[in-house]
């Protein structure tokens, strides 16, 4: 059956990744459909309940600059927040929060189903619609056809999915769910270049059967950080504490013991885990010299005793988890509610993507999220977000959009993928990014605010609320610079207790709030001075603005470098072999990888300077 109506944007998939997309192209006004499995899961965290961290809040940040949920829905369902590296430089600073799973849930969902121009559908989706290499639609379980203009495709780890518990598998596409068999199989029939990669989670604990006495209490920070530019304290719920504790040598024998039984360690699975997020038995391999790693126990919620274990993700046999987990200090009696597990899933190759992640092969038909090889809700969701507003562009025939590497972690994440492609599962990291000073959490929205304006995503009381708060930044960087003390001034021995040598000379408050040993706040505490700004944020923008402004404007050289190569764009579907002098090698990877600018060419690996300055000296004989 053809279902009536025709949609401009499908997106499949109500993960992290398709919750977003389809917020993205139903704010810009398209007419959006989002399929998906289960309306119960729109919003649900596959692993542990957080959003955050470093360089994924940064993510998390760009979202919500960009209009999107994420940031929203964790201020709303956080119940820890912290800012990591708080004590370092304010580009690897990041905020955490721990969620209430439910609550995040609920956040997203109300957000989805309050969104005009957004219909919603619970069905799996077991084939696509392709004409002429061009998509047009897709084919749910009871045969309904859906027509659209472009789809976008967030089925996360779902595609031929297969759950590892010890020896034993079954086919599933996270604990409880259905894999995607149909889906999976129609899309290994497309030229795109396919492979497998593996994750997992570990047992969930029965709060009640834990000893927090023997571990040490975690509190969050206070005052609270706040994930969105338009959200506040008021927003979170009720906050709890996460507590930690650490394996010991009995645990690491009863994984040693072991081994043979892991599916992971027997050969059973072949795809490749996250690097970064390994399971427990991965850790005291590689680390075999650790005599323990630390476990973060992380509430799951207001509502329920259930707890995270995070650390001890593991795929071993059922039996051993219980050795493992009774081994641990505090959890000598605890219950498991459910086992921890490993998957392996179908992944696409994303240099197969445009920058825009349009599939190079069939035309209107996008992918975003985990079914690029990445891990994580926040790269997930930024990849959504990415998807769902080019989708919307394609459906209205108009020209696509994609960050640079220098404007946002997303950009960085678009490229590094599109380029160099993954074999593991890609996670954010800010050591991915050469601009990190200009990328940072606390920029966010002057970095993309005014785009997302422009494209449709951003509403009028974010706009208004950010430009308010632009106009406080720039009449008060304007009034330090042109505030001046004197040695006379009536604030002089206030100023003189919080500097190292007393004020000799003139000096204006911007030239002192430069100085390491004054901050902007208590400068702005003392009469005659003050009060400054009342918002943190506006304020900790001006005081970064004015600390590291040598350092950004360096940044901002080198960036204006490099722009000249990121703005020679380069022909699509092009035989490179029409390039005199380049290698073969050089030939072969650029042919491969098709890149859309000399910029995202001289960081394919083996093209060397020297290739780039023929391809330059191509293009411009080319005109
Ligand atoms: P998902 O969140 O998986 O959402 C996919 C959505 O698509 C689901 O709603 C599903 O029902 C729907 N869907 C699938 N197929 C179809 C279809 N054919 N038709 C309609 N709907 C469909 N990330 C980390 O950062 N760290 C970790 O340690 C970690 N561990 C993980 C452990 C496990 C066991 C799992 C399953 C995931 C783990 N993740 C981890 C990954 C994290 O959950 C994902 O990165 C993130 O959820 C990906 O978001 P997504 O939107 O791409 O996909």
């Amino acid at each position: 059956m053809l279902y009536q109506e025709i949609f401009d944007v499908i997106v499949v998939g109500g993960g992290h990744a398709g919750t977003e997309a389809a917020l993205a192209s139903a704010r810009m006004g398209l007419n959006t459909l989002l399929l998906t499995h289960n309306l119960e899961t729109l919003g649900q965290m596959s692993c542990n309940p957080a959003i955050g961290g470093i360089g994924k809040g940064h993510l998390v940040k760009e979202i919500d600059a960009l209009g999107g949920a994420m940031a929203i829905a964790a201020d709303k369902g956080g119940i820890q927040f912290r800012t990591l590296n708080a004590s370092k430089g304010p580009a690897v600073r990041a905020t955490r929060a721990q969620a209430d799973r439910q609550l995040y849930r609920q956040a997203i969902r109300q957000m989805l189903e309050n969104q005009p121009n957004l219909r919603i559908f619970q069905q799996a989706c077991d084939d696509l619609v392709v004409e002429n290499e061009q998509v047009t639609g897709v084919v749910t379980q009871m045969g309904l056809t859906f027509k659209a203009k472009s789809v976008v495709l967030t089925v996360g780890t779902f595609l031929g999915g297969q759950i590892h518990i010890g020896l034993q598998s079954h086919a599933g596409g996270r604990a409880g769910d259905p894999p995607s068999v149909a889906l999976a199989k129609r899309l290994r029939a497309l030229p795109f270049r396919v492979d497998r990669l593996k994750t997992g989670t570990p047992p969930r604990i029965d709060a009640r059967t834990i000893d927090f006495s023997k571990m040490q209490q975690q509190p969050g920070d206070n005052p609270t950080p706040v994930f969105s530019f338009l959200g506040s304290q008021k927003d979170h719920p009720t906050q709890i504490p996460c507590y930690i504790t650490y394996t010991n040598e009995k645990t690491h024998q009863a994984i040693r013991d072991n081994l043979h039984r892991s599916p992971m360690y027997s050969g059973v699975i072949e795809g490749i885990g996250p690097r970064y997020c390994p399971s427990i038995e991965d850790k005291i391999t590689r680390f075999a010299d650790k005599d323990k790693h630390q476990i973060f126990i992380e509430p799951e919620g207001l509502n329920t005793h259930e707890v995270y274990p995070n650390g001890i993700s593991t795929s071993l046999p059922f039996d051993v988890q219980l050795e493992i987990v009774r081994s641990i200090a505090g959890m000598e009696n605890a219950h498991i509610t459910r086992p921890g597990y490993a998957i392996e899933y179908d992944y696409f190759d994303p240099r197969d993507l445009k920058s825009s992640l349009e599939t190079k092969f069939i035309k209107g038909l996008f992918f975003a999220g985990q079914i690029n090889g990445t891990t994580g809700y926040e790269e997930a969701g930024a990849q959504g977000l990415l998807a769902g507003l080019n989708a919307a562009l394609y459906a209205k025939e108009q020209e696509s959009w994609s960050p640079r590497r220098d404007n946002a972690y997303l950009g960085v994440l678009v490229d590094d993928l599109t380029t160099l492609g993954t074999k593991e599962p890609y996670r954010m990291f800010t050591s991915r990014a050469e601009y990190r000073l200009m990328l940072r959490e606390d920029n966010a929205d002057s970095r993309l605010t005014e785009k997302g304006r422009e494209l449709g995503l951003v509403d009028d009381v974010r706009w208004a609320a950010f430009n308010e708060k632009m106009e406080q930044i720039a009449l008060e960087r304007q009034r330090l610079k042109q505030s001046w003390v004197h040695p006379k001034h009536s604030a002089l021995t206030a100023i003189n207790a919080l500097v190292k040598t007393p004020l000799s000379k003139e000096a204006s408050l911007e030239e002192l709030v430069r100085r390491p040993e004054i901050n902007y706040a208590s400068l702005m505490q003392i009469a005659d001075i003050g009060p400054g700004l009342v918002d943190p944020i506006a304020a900790e923008q001006v005081e970064i603005q004015i600390k590291y402004e040598g350092y950004i404007q360096r940044q901002q050289d080198e960036i204006n470098k490099q722009l000249r190569n990121e703005n020679s764009l380069l022909p699509s579907k092009f035989d490179y072999q029409a390039v005199k002098g380049l290698s073969n090698e050089v030939i072969a990877k650029l042919n491969q990888t098709q890149p859309e600018t000399v910029g995202q060419a001289s960081r394919i690996s083996g093209i060397t300077p020297a290739a780039i300055s023929l391809l330059l000296v191509y293009l411009k004989k080319q005109g």
